[in-house]
């Protein structure tokens, strides 16, 4: 499925099958999960892709042909962070998320709404058996991202989650696997996801647009929405922590200086490292972190992509591929 422009429709294709280069691997695709970020480079909020280009960025596949780390047959994962530089200060010095030259899988690469695709090797996972291909596909971008956000909440005992998508569904989960208290803000009407974040832990799920019902610790932010960051901040204790886990947000309103005092931080979480990534699928299973899938065929991405739009996918949206 391939977009052309930004604002129109994937169109059917058919493409030549991708050829390994060097340090890559050819895979088949047998899910791959349908990411905010996928639809912010349909509607050309992010105006950078490769056009045409395939999305997708949260692929699970099968190996054709042996590579230097994997072999034909072995399943892996492949997610935003597709390649760095390895030079720059940032790929130097441990943070390899902030490269100055990285290349992102279905955006600066074609991705996984596709039956074949290339990736390197080097920055792709072995997966956890415990996870159908369906299952695992949402871990690969929504439960990575949403795990390094949690990370940058500190020890915050009272976490605040705003949407509850496909990230905070799992985030949700690890939460409370550590032990956290979770407050799920959503859209006031939106009854499917609070109550999937109640069976998931969450102790209330209500209103973003209303009052917390108690001091918050920490918040992340999934929504792009930039009025919950004063919300979130004016929920926050003193020292506490909002994170902005989203590529794209609308623009964030003025507020006063009052609502950061008392040593609040509003801060970004961008991309993934591979370090991230282990960590993470190593801990998945352990939680036991449980996703909550809807699945689609791989022709029906754009209806995918519109319910995640409005606001419809309860859990996580993942394209099945045959
Ligand atoms: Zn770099
Ligand atoms: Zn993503």
């Amino acid at each position: 499925m391939v977009l052309r422009a930004a604002g129109r429709p994937l169109e059917p294709a058919d493409l030549d099958d991708p050829v390994a280069g060097d340090g890559q691997i050819l895979v088949r695709v047998s899910a791959c999960g349908v990411c905010r970020t996928d639809l912010h480079i349909a509607d050309g909020e992010l105006t950078e892709p490769k056009l045409p280009l395939v999305p997708g960025h949260q692929i699970v596949g099968t190996v054709v042909a042996d590579g230097q780390r994997f072999s034909a047959g072995e399943r892996i994962g492949i997610p935003w962070l597709g390649e760095t530089c390895g030079r720059c200060r940032y790929c130097l010095s441990g943070r390899e998320n902030l490269c100055d030259a990285p290349v992102f899988t279905g955006y600066d690469r074609d991705g996984g709404y596709a039956e074949l695709v290339v990736a390197v090797e080097a920055f792709a996972f072995p997966l956890p058996a415990a996870f159908s291909d369906i299952d695992a596909a949402p871990l690969l971008c929504a439960g990575l991202i949403g795990y390094r956000a949690l990370r940058m909440t500190g020890a915050a005992e009272r976490l605040g989650l705003y949407g509850f998508g496909a990230a905070a569904h799992i985030v949700c989960q690890v939460a409370r696997g550590q032990g956290r208290r979770v407050f799920a803000f959503t859209r006031a009407d939106d009854d499917g996801a609070q109550r999937l974040a109640r069976q998931l832990g969450a102790e209330w799920a209500g209103d973003s647009r209303g009052p917390a019902p108690e001091e918050l610790d920490a918040a992340i932010l999934f929504a792009p929405v930039g009025e919950h960051v004063p919300a979130a901040l004016r929920a926050t204790a003193k020292g506490g922590t909002v994170v902005c886990a989203g590529i794209h947000m609308s623009d964030i309103p003025s507020f006063p200086y009052e609502l950061l005092w008392g040593e609040r931080s509003v801060r970004s979480v961008a991309n993934l490292t591979r370090g991230d990534g282990e960590e993470f699928l190593a801990l998945a299973p352990t939680v036991p972190v449980r996703t909550t899938v809807t699945e689609y065929p791989l022709e029906r991405a754009n209806e995918a992509l519109a319910d995640l739009r409005g606001g419809r996918v309860n859990g996580s949206a993942v394209l099945s591929i045959q």
